[in-house]
C-alpha cells in the first residue's frame, strides 16, 4: 500500500551509508515532518507523504522533479543556487523560507538540511520542513500587539516597567528609559534585563543601613506580590536629586491573569501633589492659628456612623468661653453640656436632633454656668459635611452672646414699657406713615375718636369723613392738619385744637400735637398725641357764652356786641363788598316806667322789648342790650334801605305791642338811629358813634322816630 503511494517505492540502492535503508524509509514513510532527499541538481530523489502535503503533491508527483518547484519563481535561481552552495560546503543548513504550494499560496517553512551521501558518491541534502505559516502568524499578531502595548505604555508619563516573576525587568517604557537616562548611574542598574528586585534590595540597605533583615517595607512587599501572595501595593518615597526635592509614587501590581506571573511597576513623581498637600496642611495650620485667635471657640465635632459624638478639636477660646481646656472638651463629649442650664438642656438637645435630621446648620443659644460660677449666654454654629467611613463632621464656632442677650433683654423691657406706656396713656396716640395713613393706634385713640385700629388703619388725615373743624366753626382743612404739617416740614406742630366728627357724639374737640420722626434726614413716620378736651371746650363755650350775654334778657350784653361788632369790621375790611347796619335804639322816657310801676315792672318791660327785637331779626342778626334801656343791633348782608325799613318795623311793632301787665298795656316807644358800617371806618366803633349820632337825632327830633346818620365819606 505505501510502495503505490510513497517514493519509497523506488530502490534507493547507494541509499545512506551506515543506515539501514529500510528503516530510512520507514522513518520517512511514516514521519509526521516533512522530508525530502534532493540531489546535487535539484533534483527530488525521495519524498515522505508529510512532505507532498505539506507543498500540496503526491510524493510521487514530486520524485524526478526540480525542488525549486515548490518556491516561488523569482527566487528559485537563488534556492538552487544555496542548495549546490551547501553541498559543495558541508555543515547545516537551517533557515525559514517563504515557499509555494501547489494551489500557488506562499507560506513559510523552516528548513533544516543535512548532507548525506548520494548515490554517485555525490552529496545529496536530506532536508526536514516544517509548515511555520501559523506561528509566523501568531508572532506578527504578537509583535503587533506588542508595538501597541509599547506604545501605549511610552504614551505614560508614569514610568513602567514589567516584571517576570523573580523580580528581572522585562520591558521598560520611554519615560522610564529616559528617567533612567536622566539619572546618572540608574541606566545600567533598572534596563531590561536587570534584576528590579535586586537592586531595590540593594538601595534599600544603602539607603536604611540597620534596617531589618527583610528590608525595607517597599522591598517586603514587592517580594510578596511577586511570590503571588498579594495583587499589589502602593508606595510613596522620597527621592530628592541633587537640585530638587522629589517624592514618588510606586504602585505594584500583578497583571491580572499573567501565567507565569508579571508585575507591572510604575513610577510617578509626586511632587507637585505632594507640595501642594503640603500647601493644604500649611493652611489648615494657618487656620488653626487663626481659629486660636478669633473670639469664641471653634471646633470640629465628630459623629461616628456607629452614632457616636466625639470633638476632635477645640480652639483655645474654648478656655475664655466655657473656662475649660480644649482637651477636656475633646476627652468627654458630655463636658461642655454638663455646663448647659438645666432647663436650657431640653431645647439643645432637640436643636442638635433637628439638625441631624435635616443635615442643614445647626444655630442655637443656651446658657451656661462657667466652672467659677459665672451665667453666660452661648451662641452655638455648625454646619456639618461628610466625613470618612460614613462619619458627618460638624464644624462650627460657639461665641459668648451674653452681651447681646443684654442689650436684647434690656431693650425688650424698654419696647415693653414703651408698649405699656402706649397701650395705657390716657392720651390718643396715633402713628401715621410718611404718606399721613395711619398705621398704628394705641387702645386711647381708638376710643377718643369712637374707631377701631381696622376701621382706621389707612385712614389719612385729610379723610373728609372727620369733617374736621376749627375752634370757630370754619372747616379745617386736611392738609393744615398738625400731622400732614409736620410731615411736610418735619417740624413738630403743637397744642392744635380741632373738632372732629365722632361716630354717635357729634364732633369731639381734640388737642393735638404732631411730632415728625425724623431718620438720616428723612421724615419716616409722624405721631400725632391728642387729648379729648371736648368737655372743655364745650364750657368754656359756656363761660363765653355767659360773658356776652346779658342775664336780664337773653341777648348779647355789651361785651358780645363789641366781640361781634369787631368779628363783622374784620370780615367787611377782608371782603369790602361785604355790608352790615348797626341799629342803636333807646328807650323813650324809661325812667318815667320805673318810677310808675317800679323797677321790675321796667325789667319786665325790657325783656318784653328784647323778645320783640328777636323776633323781628334774623338768626344771623345781633341783638344785644348794649345799656341800661339802650339796644344795639347788628345786622349783616344789610343796607342802609333795609336797615332803615327794619327800624321802622320795629317802632311800630312796639308801639302797636305794649306789654300787658295786669291786664294793662305799658305803652313805651324806641327811638332809633341807624349807620352802615364801612370797610373804610378807622375803628369797629366808628360805625356805633354814627348810629349813636342819628340816636341823638331821633331823640332831638321828638322820640319814637328812626333816623339814619349821614353817609360817611
Ligand atoms: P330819654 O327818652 O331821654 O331816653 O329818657 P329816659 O328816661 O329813657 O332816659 P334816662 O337816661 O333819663 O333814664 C334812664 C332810665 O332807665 C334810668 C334808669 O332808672 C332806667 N334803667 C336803667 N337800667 C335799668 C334796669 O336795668 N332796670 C330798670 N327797671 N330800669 C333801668
Ligand atoms: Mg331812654
Ligand atoms: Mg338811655
Amino acid at each position: 500500500m505505501r510502495r503505490e503511494r510513497g517514493p519509497l517505492t523506488r530502490p534507493t540502492p547507494a541509499g545512506v551509508p551506515g543506515v539501514d535503508q529500510s528503516l530510512l524509509e520507514r522513518i520517512l514513510e511514516e514521519s509526521p515532518i516533512g522530508m525530502a532527499v534532493i540531489d546535487i541538481d535539484g533534483i527530488y530523489r525521495i519524498v515522505n507523504p508529510a512532505y507532498g502535503a505539506l507543498y500540496g503533491y503526491a510524493p510521487s508527483e514530486l520524485v524526478g522533479r526540480s525542488f525549486t518547484t515548490v518556491f516561488p519563481e523569482g527566487q528559485r535561481a537563488r534556492a538552487l543556487a544555496m542548495h549546490q552552495a551547501f553541498l559543495a560546503d558541508g555543515g547545516a543548513f537551517r533557515g525559514e523560507t517563504d515557499v509555494l504550494r501547489r494551489d500557488g499560496q506562499i507560506f513559510s517553512v523552516l528548513a533544516e538540511s543535512v548532507r548525506v551521501p548520494g548515490r554517485d558518491g555525490r552529496g545529496e541534502r536530506l532536508v526536514y520542513v516544517v509548515d511555520i505559516s501559523q506561528r509566523k502568524r501568531s508572532e506578527q499578531a504578537l509583535q503587533s500587539s506588542q508595538q501597541f502595548l509599547h506604545s501605549v505604555l511610552d504614551g505614560l508619563t508614569s514610568q513602567v516597567c514589567v516584571l517576570d516573576e523573580a523580580g528581572v525587568i522585562m520591558a521598560v517604557n520611554r519615560a522610564w528609559r529616559d528617567f533612567a537616562a536622566a539619572n546618572a548611574g540608574l541606566s545600567n542598574r533598572v534596563h531590561e534585563g536587570a534584576n528590579y528586585l535586586a537592586e531595590c534590595e540593594r538601595a534599600s540597605h544603602e539607603f536604611a543601613a540597620g534596617e531589618s533583615p527583610e528590608g525595607s517595607p517597599f522591598v517586603q512587599q514587592l517580594r510578596q506580590v511577586l511570590a503571588g501572595q498579594r495583587t499589589g501595593f502602593q508606595f510613596e518615597y522620597p527621592c530628592h536629586s541633587p537640585t530638587e526635592q522629589r517624592w514618588f509614587l510606586a504602585r505594584v501590581s500583578r497583571i491580572e491573569g499573567s501565567q507565569p506571573l508579571r508585575v507591572v511597576v510604575a513610577h510617578d513623581n509626586v511632587t507637585a501633589l505632594k507640595q501642594a498637600q503640603e500647601t493644604l496642611r500649611e493652611s489648615e495650620a494657618l487656620l488653626l492659628d487663626l481659629a486660636a485667635s478669633i473670639p469664641g471657640a471653634m471646633f470640629r465635632l465628630v459623629n461616628s456612623a456607629a452614632g457616636r459624638w466625639r470633638f476632635v478639636y477645640f480652639s483655645p477660646g474654648l478656655e475664655a468661653l466655657f473656662e475649660l481646656a480644649p482637651a477636656q472638651a475633646c476627652g468627654d463629649i458630655h463636658t461642655l453640656t454638663r455646663h448647659i442650664l438645666a432647663e436650657d438642656r431640653p431645647a439643645h438637645d432637640q436643636s442638635i436632633r433637628e439638625a441631624v435630621a435635616s443635615g442643614r446648620v445647626w444655630e442655637h443659644e443656651y446658657r451656661i454656668r462657667t466652672p467659677s460660677g459665672r451665667l453666660k449666654w452661648v451662641q452655638a454654629k455648625a454646619s456639618p459635611k461628610p466625613g470618612p467611613d460614613g462619619s458627618t463632621v460638624w464644624t462650627g464656632v460657639l461665641t459668648d452672646v451674653s452681651e447681646r442677650k443684654h442689650m436684647e433683654s434690656v431693650l425688650k423691657a424698654s419696647e415693653e414699657k414703651y408698649r405699656t406706656l402706649f397701650e395705657t396713656v390716657p392720651q390718643g396716640v396715633v402713628y401715621q406713615d410718611a404718606s399721613g395713613r395711619i398705621t398704628s393706634a394705641n387702645p386711647a385713640a381708638q376710643r377718643i375718636l369712637g374707631l377701631t385700629l381696622e376701621q382706621m388703619q389707612g385712614l389719612q388725615s385729610i379723610d373728609s369723613r372727620w369733617e374736621a373743624l376749627h375752634e370757630d366753626g370754619s372747616p379745617f382743612p386736611g392738609e393744615q392738619h398738625p400731622s400732614m404739617v409736620a410731615l411736610r416740614t418735619g417740624q413738630p406742630v403743637n397744642n392744635v385744637v380741632m373738632g372732629i366728627s365722632v361716630p354717635d357724639r357729634g364732633h369731639a374737640w381734640l388737642l393735638i400735637n404732631a411730632t415728625p420722626l425724623v431718620r438720616q434726614g428723612v421724615v419716616q413716620e409722624v405721631y400725632a398725641s391728642f387729648e379729648d378736651i371736648t368737655e372743655r371746650v364745650l364750657m368754656s363755650r359756656e363761660l363765653h357764652l355767659q360773658a356776652n350775654t346779658d342775664y336780664l334778657t337773653g341777648v348779647a350784653n355789651r361785651r358780645g356786641l363789641m366781640e361781634r361788632l369787631q368779628l363783622e369790621f374784620k370780615r367787611m375790611q377782608q371782603q369790602p363788598s361785604r355790608r352790615c347796619a348797626v341799629l342803636a335804639a333807646d328807650l323813650d322816657h324809661f325812667k318815667r316806667i320805673n318810677d310808675s310801676w317800679g323797677h321790675a315792672v321796667g325789667d319786665a318791660v325790657l325783656q318784653h322789648v328784647a323778645r320783640l327785637m328777636q323776633q323781628l331779626t334774623r338768626q344771623r342778626d345781633l341783638v344785644a342790650r348794649s345799656g341800661g334801656e339802650e339796644f344795639t343791633l347788628l345786622l349783616p348782608e344789610v343796607g342802609a334801605d333795609e336797615a332803615l325799613a327794619l327800624a321802622e318795623r320795629l317802632r311800630q311793632h312796639l308801639q302797636a305791642t305794649p306789654l300787658l301787665h295786669q291786664g294793662q298795656p305799658l305803652p313805651v316807644t324806641l327811638s332809633i338811629g341807624v349807620s352802615p358800617m364801612s370797610a373804610t371806618d378807622a375803628a369797629a366803633e366808628v360805625a356805633l358813634l354814627r348810629a349813636d349820632q342819628a340816636l341823638y337825632q331821633a331823640k332831638a327830633g321828638g322820640r319814637n322816630l328812626v333816623r339814619l346818620a349821614p353817609v360817611s365819606r
